[in-house]
C-alpha cells in the first residue's frame, strides 16, 4: 500500500431533515452569526423563515448577506470589511458551491486585516495564512463542488487577465457540514446536471490522480457508484429524495477525495477557462471530461512502461456498466467509460465550448496557461489542444 496522510474532515451531519440541527449547532458555539446565502432558492423559503424564527427564539443575533455568482476577491473583502467590527462568532454559508466558497473565504479573512488577494495561491507577493479563522458551518444546496468537505475556497476574477485561484489551509475545512438532500430538491435540471458532472469529474480525476491512495480510491468509487445510480434520476425527477441523497453523498465524497488526492487536466483547464470566460465551473468540467478521458487513455496506451491508470479507468468503466472487472475485457470497459460520458453529455445537453463563446482563436492563449495538476499522464500542449479542439 502507498503511505498516506488523512487530513481534517468536518463534523458531518448527512441525510434528509438534518438542517433542523442548525439552530442548536449555532447556539452551541456563538451568540451572533454571519449567515451567507444565495439570492433565491433558500433565502425566502419556508425553511429560511423557520431558521430565523428559531434563532430569534434563542436570542441569537444574525447578520444576513445574500450573494450571487462565483466569488471575487473584492466581494470577500467587502463582506469582511462590513462585518469585522461586529465580531461574528460563527460564519454559516447555505447555498451552492460559490456561496460555500464565499463563506469559507470570509471566515478565513475575518481575523485578518489584509485583502484576501494577499493569501491567494500563486498571486504575486502572496503571503502564508496561519490558519486562524472564525468557525465555519457549510450547508450545500447543490450537489457538486464538494466544498463542504474541502480545505480551499476558489475565488475568480473574470476577464482578459482573469484568474481563478484558491485560498487554502487545512484549517479552512468547514468545522461542520450539514448535507441535507431536501435542500437540493428545488435545484433546476440544468444546474443539477452541471453540478453532478462536476462531482463526477472530481471523483474520477482523484481516482486516477498520481496522488491517489487506497482510502481516496475507496471513497471515489463509492461516489462514482452513486453518480451512476442517481444523477440521471435527479436530473429528470428533482423531487426524488433518494436520488438527491445519492448525489449529495457523491459530491461530499468528491470534496474529501479532491482535498487528499488532487485533480487532473479537466480542472487544470477549468481554472484557466473560468478566469477568462464567465461560464459555470460544472458546465466546463462536464463538457470536457469525455474528450479529456479519451486523450488521457490514448496517451497512456502509447506509454511503454506499465502503469496502474489504464486499469483504473477500465475499473471505472466496469463499475458504470455494472459488470465485474476482468483484465481480458479491459478495452471493452474503457470503451464503455467514454461512451457513458458521451451519453451523459447528450442527456444533459451540455453545450460545446463554441456555444459558450470560446473560439479556435482562443486555443493558443488557453493552452500556454494550463497545468496538468495530478493528471495520470503529463499531457503536452498537443494533448491539451486536442481536448479543446474536440469540444469547440
Ligand atoms: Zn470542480
Amino acid at each position: 500500500m502507498i503511505p498516506f496522510n488523512l487530513g481534517k474532515l468536518p463534523r458531518i451531519y448527512f441525510g434528509p431533515e438534518k438542517l433542523a440541527e442548525l439552530p442548536r449547532l449555532i447556539a452551541e458555539s456563538a451568540r451572533n452569526a454571519l449567515i451567507i446565502t444565495g439570492t433565491s432558492s433558500f433565502y425566502g423559503s419556508e425553511k429560511w423563515k423557520n431558521l430565523t424564527d428559531d434563532l430569534n427564539g434563542r436570542s441569537i443575533t444574525y447578520f444576513h448577506v445574500p450573494v450571487s455568482g462565483e466569488p471575487s476577491p473584492d466581494l470577500v473583502d467587502d463582506i469582511v470589511n462590513q462585518y469585522r467590527d461586529k465580531h461574528p462568532g460563527l460564519v454559516v454559508a447555505i447555498g451552492g458551491g460559490s456561496v460555500i466558497d464565499t463563506g469559507k473565504a470570509v471566515s478565513a479573512m475575518l481575523p485578518k486585516n489584509e485583502t484576501v488577494k494577499h493569501y491567494l495561491e500563486g498571486f504575486p507577493g502572496a503571503g502564508v495564512h496561519d490558519g486562524v479563522k472564525t468557525p465555519f458551518i457549510a450547508i450545500p444546496t447543490t450537489s457538486g463542488t464538494g466544498s463542504e468537505a474541502a480545505k480551499n475556497a476558489v475565488l475568480s476574477q473574470v476577464g482578459p487577465v482573469g484568474f481563478k485561484r484558491s485560498i487554502r489551509h487545512d484549517n479552512f475545512v468547514p468545522d461542520i457540514a450539514i448535507v441535507d438532500p431536501e435542500l437540493m430538491s428545488s435545484c433546476p435540471p440544468s444546474v443539477t446536471a452541471a453540478c453532478g458532472m462536476d462531482a463526477f469529474v472530481q471523483l474520477l480525476e482523484s481516482f486516477v490522480s498520481t496522488n491517489a491512495n487506497e482510502l481516496t480510491d475507496a471513497l471515489a468509487l463509492s461516489g462514482i457508484e452513486k453518480v451512476r445510480d442517481c444523477l440521471v434520476v435527479a436530473f429528470r425527477e428533482g423531487n426524488n429524495i433518494a436520488a438527491r441523497t445519492g448525489m449529495a453523498y457523491a459530491a461530499l465524497m468528491s470534496g474529501i477525495t479532491l482535498s487528499h488526492a488532487g485533480l487532473g487536466v479537466v480542472h487544470g483547464l477549468a481554472s484557466v477557462l473560468g478566469g477568462l470566460f464567465n461560464i459555470p465551473h460544472g458546465v466546463i468540467c462536464g463538457t470536457l471530461i469525455g474528450a479529456a478521458t479519451r486523450t488521457n487513455i490514448r496517451y497512456l496506451q502509447e506509454q511503454k512502461s506499465v502503469n496502474p491508470f489504464l486499469e483504473k479507468y477500465a475499473r471505472t468503466g466496469a463499475l458504470l456498466a455494472r459488470r465485474e472487472y476482468t483484465p481480458e475485457n479491459r478495452d471493452d470497459h474503457l470503451e464503455f467509460l467514454v461512451r457513458q460520458m458521451d451519453e451523459w453529455t447528450e442527456i444533459f445537453r451540455l453545450p460545446r465550448l463554441g456555444a459558450l463563446g470560446i473560439g479556435f482563436h482562443d486555443v493558443g492563449r488557453i493552452i500556454t496557461r494550463v497545468g496538468n495538476k495530478n493528471n495520470p499522464v503529463a499531457l503536452d500542449r498537443e494533448g491539451i489542444k486536442s481536448i479543446l479542439l474536440a469540444r469547440i
